[in-house]
């Protein structure tokens, strides 16, 4: 720290002070000495001298101890002015006392004058360290006095006198060489004093600027605690925040895990999980020398009631078949859903293959059983075609892939029903695939075509309709039989379309002019028949053509009318209203029930080909085909026969009463360039026509 220095008149302020303070004191020894003075001399002729020194000594001291005393008092001080007052009247104190000490010379009594000039020499001594504090005190106050007494000294008549002179002018040299010594002590105290002040000041403000900063640090401290304290919190939030965060990933993390692995609806674990556990239990088994079962489960009828229920009670219904196919199976067996309706079931350590024709029979058993969902009573069934390991395959998608075509062909054997795999049924299904996959592309590449076949009255000869029948030739394939591709064509949903190809196809031939007051007869697959908008695409086409409805009838199937009547019964009613007419197809080899005839709007019921077949031969035939020619008659309907082949049966048709028929021995299907050629002629009963084809 940079050290103030004394200046100049700060030291004089000080000695000033100083001086002033002690101006009672000095004043006072003055007035006591004067005043002592004035009580030895009181009885000489000196005591005059002694009364105006003393009145004079006394008056000064106290006008010097009131400005003095002023000056400490005030606070705006002029030091000059007041130094000036004081050392004037010092010296008029001084000089009265040296006007005084002259006087002495002629003092009689030696004592009471050598008294005086020791009470003198006292006061020049005393004056030191009173008033050597500033020199010019000191020396107004000394040098008059000592004048004085020198010239007294001098004056003397003694012989010692130069002696006495000497001597006093020694004390003289002795005392100012003393006060100027003592002055400089002083100002050195006073230095010292300024600056131990100085230094105090110094510590103090350092002592302050320390309990600042000290402060200032607690403060900090203080303040980083709380920041600290609230880091940590912080931290803390944030430390929790990441373990919820972490936490929530790894629940996620095990949800997806778990949805890679398993069946959303069921809970079941999923094709991917299932080909996992097949391929090891495919190495326990090989390690065992054990077999191992994959049963592929189809549920019957599940895809009518999802559309006509709707999927939520579908969705239900996949629910709890799987808690049914669960209860029925051991624990150590795997149960899988594969999408849809399909279940898998994985028989672990079979011994023999019987195993699993008890497990499968248990299994549709179960799912026979009906369902009550949301006041539905439903009834479905199940198809379930195995394979075994090692026998049938040894991967995973192997024995899936066996299992799920042996299970196509219990569900294609009418379903309900179990079935082992064999080899050749994969064969089938690759001919399958590919002629579905074929059928994708027939309509754009314009592969169907149609031929009709007549339908004769045997008693006049003449062609009173036709069956419109779908053909489909194929380049890779060939010409591919309508029995052949009409289910792939159900069963892939692509009959929708391809049904509206022949509406739209027959109607516009019809139009086009050929067929002139006969009917098409046009067969209608199950499908179509629960599909409305396939009325009005009917009912519009025929608008489009402007051709008369009742030329057109539609055939149907029994089983059709089995698998739900009352939305075939709304289907063949508008259709009937529009004004085309309706024929049961293949009349015989179903289960129609006598009431579902009564009840629909039926015209005309084709018999079977199956029932004319050999009819010539066969009583029970004609048994057969005369009670349904009594029924058709009796409900006010018709009859075509259909598959009439030779002469024979004719015959035996014709002794029944029948009039139409509809066969090889009139015709096959015509191609439509024929149809002209076969209309401009009579085809009389005994002069069957026959077509090359
Ligand atoms: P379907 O309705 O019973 O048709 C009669 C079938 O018997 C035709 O076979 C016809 O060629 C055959 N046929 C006719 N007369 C004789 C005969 O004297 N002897 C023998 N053995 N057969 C005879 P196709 O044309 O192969 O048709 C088979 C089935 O395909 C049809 O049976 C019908 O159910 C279905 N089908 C044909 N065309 C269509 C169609 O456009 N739509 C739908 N949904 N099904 C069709
Ligand atoms: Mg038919
Ligand atoms: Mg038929």
């Amino acid at each position: 720290m940079k050290r103030k220095i004394l200046e100049v008149n700060e030291l004089l302020k000080k000695q000033v002070d100083i001086l002033f303070n002690s101006a009672l004191s000095g004043g006072l020894s003055n007035v006591f000495s004067v005043w002592l003075i004035f009580t030895l001399v009181y009885d000489t002729k000196h005591h005059v001298n002694s009364l105006i020194l003393s009145i004079v000594v006394t008056i000064l001291m106290l006008v010097r101890t009131y400005v003095t005393g002023s000056y400490l008092k005030s606070s705006n001080r002029n030091i000059n002015k007041y130094l000036s007052g004081y050392l004037l009247l010092t010296l008029s104190i001084g000089m009265a006392w040296g006007w005084f000490l002259l006087t002495q010379s002629s003092h009689s009594d030696d004592s009471v004058k050598n008294m005086i000039f020791l009470i003198s020499f006292g006061l020049i001594a005393g004056g030191i360290p009173i008033l050597s504090v500033w020199l010019p005190a000191y020396y107004v106050f000394v040098i008059p006095q000592a004048i004085a007494i020198f010239i007294v000294f001098i004056s003397l008549d003694d012989a010692q006198h130069y002696y006495l002179a000497l001597t006093f002018f020694i004390f003289i040299s002795v005392m100012i060489s003393t006060s100027i010594n003592v002055n400089r002590s002083r100002k050195k105290e006073i230095e010292l004093t300024f600056y131990n002040e100085q230094l105090i000041v110094d510590l103090n403000n350092e002592i302050l600027i320390r309990e600042e900063v000290q402060f200032q640090l607690e403060n900090n401290k203080r303040k980083l605690e709380i920041k600290v304290e609230e880091r940590t919190k912080d931290l803390i939030d944030i430390n929790s925040n990441l373990e919820k965060v972490i936490s929530k990933k790894e629940e996620a993390e095990e949800s997806l895990q778990h949805l890679a692995y398993h069946d959303e609806l069921t809970g079941l674990p999923n094709r991917n999980l299932l080909i996992n556990r097949i391929d090891h239990s495919i190495e326990a088994a090989h390690r065992n020398k054990q077999q191992l079962g994959v049963l592929f489960l189809d549920l019957d009828r599940f895809k009518t009631i999802n559309d006509s229920l709707g999927h939520i009670i579908g969705d239900k219904l996949i629910k709890q078949v799987s808690i049914r196919l669960l209860k029925t199976l051991r624990k150590e067996d795997t149960i899988s859903r594969n999408g849809g309706d399909e279940f898998v079931v994985v028989i672990q350590r079979m011994i023999n293959s019987d195993e699993a024709i008890g497990i499968a029979q248990k299994l549709i058993e179960n799912l026979t059983s009906i369902f009550d969902i949301d006041s539905h009573k439903i009834h479905i069934g199940a198809s379930v075609g195995i394979s075994i390991f090692p026998n049938d395959g040894c991967s995973a998608l192997e024995l899936l892939r066996n299992a799920d075509t042996a299970m196509y062909n219990a569900k294609k054997a009418g379903g309900n029903r179990l079935q082992f795999y064999d080899e050749s049924m994969s064969n089938k299904l690759r001919e399958r695939l590919e002629i579905e996959n074929e059928l994708h592309t027939a309509i754009a590449n314009d592969e169907f075509y149609m031929a009709f076949q007549p339908q004769v009255n045997c008693l006049t000869g003449k062609t009173v309709g036709f069956e419109a029948l779908l053909r489909w030739n194929n380049k890779e394939l060939g010409a591919v039989s309508p029995v052949q591709f009409i289910p792939l064509l159900e069963e892939t949903g692509l009959i929708y379309d391809v049904g509206k190809w022949v509406i739209t196809y027959v109607t516009q031939f019809i139009a086009s002019g050929h067929l002139s007051n006969v009917t098409v007869a046009i067969n209608l697959s199950a499908l179509q028949c629960g599909d409305m908008k396939f009325v009005s695409f009917i009912e519009k086409e025929i608008k489009n053509t402007g051709i008369d409805p009742s030329q057109l009838e539609f055939e149907i199937t029994e089983s059709l009318l089995i698998d739900d009547f009352e939305k075939t019964e709304i289907f063949l009613n508008k259709l009937h209203r529009i004004g085309c007419s309706i024929a049961l197809d293949d009349f015989g080899t179903g289960y129609t029930s006598m009431s579902y005839l009564t009840r629909l709007p039926i015209d005309c019921i084709k018999v079977d080909q199956t029932f004319i077949r050999d009819i010539d031969t066969k009583s029970t035939l004609v048994n057969i085909v005369k009670s349904i020619v009594t029924m058709s008659t009796g409900l006010g309907m018709k009859n075509v026969f259909e598959g009439i082949e030779t002469q024979a049966e004719l015959d035996v048709v014709k002794n029944l009463n029948g009039e139409i028929v509809q066969g090889y021995l009139y015709s096959k299907p015509l191609d439509i360039d024929d149809i002209e050629q076969w209309l401009t002629k009579s085809h009389e009963v005994n002069a069957p026509y026959l077509i090359k084809q």
